[in-house]
């Protein structure tokens, strides 16, 4: 047993992950959650015989060798039950034409692709190079951004030739890979890369890194894929909670980190924390890992708490994360259309990119004969943070109204055939996540801040280290979980020890 005291802030996947591997390491660890439930955007919530999924609703990395599974494997916890999603999505571009299905295998996407955007064959091809060439990269665990000679020992231990090839695309965009291979005129396909695009980096094709951008792109097909969970997404996390208390993990669930301050003198840090009663707990710890955006770090160490200005200062200078807007509906299954998919991404003249989830028949979340329905929409937070609350309410009501209108229109349902609506928006996942002013999915991945560019999960701060979807690799499920095992394999590292999860190929 290692005598070391760890908080882990956030009780998300990455700050679950990250606690479930240290308690399985033998570190004393304590997990401060600020909900009652744990999850964060990954958690879900109950409304009479529904289960809505709060955010995420498509899991990566669930198959052989995927970090979900490579993770639960050496966690010791069964991997979830879950189904490939063939398609992975529908992709709807709103123009008339037939909606691009992102198959799962291989061969039919390839065949899907050439129909859909034909002459476009040398960019997806490079695309897939670059694709599986990251693979091979990721799967080493490298450290992004590097700080030290360790990290970027682990760094050059994951590289292959074929990254030193791809490596010289590292500033490039997606768009500069369609001017590359002379497929910029292709509107459809423009039109295509920009929706998918907003979905996983939060950017449009001219905005996202090339080698981002392409490892993405083809994340439904196998070997990887897209799965949908039985039960709930809430699966995830309470896997991960039970690996944690098994090791001997302390879990604090509502309960608050409100403040943060290194003991320059120990180099320890205090951390308050406040329960449901307002009760206040101070609690030592050799290290803190720190789930939640970078941002939220501002509020929690006071200026006088060991960060640098310097740190401070770019920390408020990341660029401005977006927030969602995000639909919650229960309908009778005989509303849809038969074979409707599960997943399906709409093109609007307004919103931009819709994404809808509908539960499967049997999967828990809705009785029988009836499903559930999730639409989100990535949106500008500051047109949701600075109003009054007339202005907000006015504004909410106007917004849900026309989201609904859309989907009714897309599926030709009327306001009867809905059993239950619900509609959030970035005020209400500040208050279920508590993360600032409903800042949703990371930074974005433009070229400037994709891997080597981003943030490092190491600070200035000795013992403070951060994971979570404003580090490499980015956001999603997977993406945060990657983030954990990195941060706790240089934490362990800092410590005189080595965290080597087995790689499955
Ligand atoms: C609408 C939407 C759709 C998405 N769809 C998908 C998808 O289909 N697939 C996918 O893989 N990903 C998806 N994502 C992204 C994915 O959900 C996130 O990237 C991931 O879940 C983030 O995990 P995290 O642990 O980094 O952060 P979070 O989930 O935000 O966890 C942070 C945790 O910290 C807690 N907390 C906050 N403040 C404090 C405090 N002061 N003290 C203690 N605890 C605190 C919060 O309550 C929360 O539980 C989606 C996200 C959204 C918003």
């Amino acid at each position: 047993m290692v005598e070391e005291s760890i908080i882990v802030v956030g009780g998300g996947i990455a700050g679950l992950t990250s606690a479930a591997l240290l308690a399985k390491e033998g570190y004393q660890v304590t997990l401060v959650e600020a909900h009652t439930q744990l999850g964060g955007c990954a958690g879900t919530f109950q409304r009479g015989p529904y289960t809505f999924d709060v955010g995420a609703t498509q899991v990566a990395g669930l198959e052989i060798g995927g970090i979900h599974h490579r993770l639960f494997n050496y966690l010791d916890i069964p991997i979830p039950n879950a189904k490939i999603l063939n398609p992975g999505c529908c992709v709807v571009l709103g123009d008339g034409t037939r909606p691009i299905n992102l198959w799962h295998d291989p061969f039919l996407w390839e065949n899907e692709r050439q129909k859909q955007f034909p002459g476009s064959e040398i960019f997806w091809s490079l695309c897939s190079y670059i694709h599986k060439s990251n693979w091979s990269f990721v799967e080493r665990d490298p450290i992004l951004p590097f700080r030290n000679f360790w990290d970027l020992s682990q760094l050059i231990r994951a590289i292959r030739p074929s990254n030193l090839l791809t490596g010289v695309l590292s500033k490039l965009t997606i768009a500069d890979l369609l001017v590359m291979t002379g497929c910029q005129r292709d509107r459809r396909l423009r039109r295509f890369l920009d929706l998918q695009l907003k979905l996983y980096s939060q950017e449009p094709a001219n905005r996202t890194s090339a080698l981002y951008g392409a490892t993405v792109l083809q994340m439904a097909q196998s070997p990887r894929g897209l799965w949908h969970l039985h039960g709930s997404m809430q699966i995830l996390s309470d896997l991960l909670k039970n690996s944690f208390l098994r090791d001997g993990g302390k879990l604090l669930i509502g309960h608050r980190v409100t403040n943060i301050v290194n003991e320059k003198k120990s180099n320890t840090f205090n951390v308050d924390i406040v329960d449901r009663k307002k009760n206040l707990i101070s609690m030592n710890a050799s290290d803190v890992v720190f789930s939640l955006p970078p941002q939220s770090l501002l509020d929690l160490i006071p200026v006088n708490g060991g960060l640098s200005t310097t740190y401070r200062n770019s920390i408020s200078k990341l660029p401005k994360p977006s927030g969602a807007l995000v639909f919650y509906g229960a309908l009778g299954r005989a509303e849809l259309p038969v074979d409707c998919p599960g997943h399906i991404q709409l093109f609007d003249k307004q919103f931009g990119s819709l994404f809808i989830s509908i539960s499967m028949e049997n999967d828990q979340r809705a009785p029988v004969g009836m499903a559930t329905l999730i639409a989100s929409i990535f949106v500008d937070i500051d047109q949701w943070s600075n109003l009054d609350s007339q202005s907000y309410s006015i504004k909410k009501d106007i917004v849900a109204k026309q989201i609904t209108t859309i989907i009714n229109n897309h599926f030709r349902l009327t306001e009867n055939s809905w059993s239950h609506q619900e509609f959030s928006t970035p005020r209400s996942f500040e208050r279920w996540t508590g993360r600032p002013r409903g800042i949703v999915g990371g930074l974005g991945q433009h070229p400037s801040q994709f891997g080597p560019f981003g943030l490092s999960s190491r600070t200035p701060l000795h013992g403070l280290w951060l994971c979570g979807d404003s580090i490499y690799p980015g956001e999603g499920t997977a993406g945060v979980s990657q983030s954990a095992l990195m941060v706790v394999r240089q934490l362990m590292k800092n410590k005189g020890r080595h965290l080597r999860i087995p790689i499955f190929n």
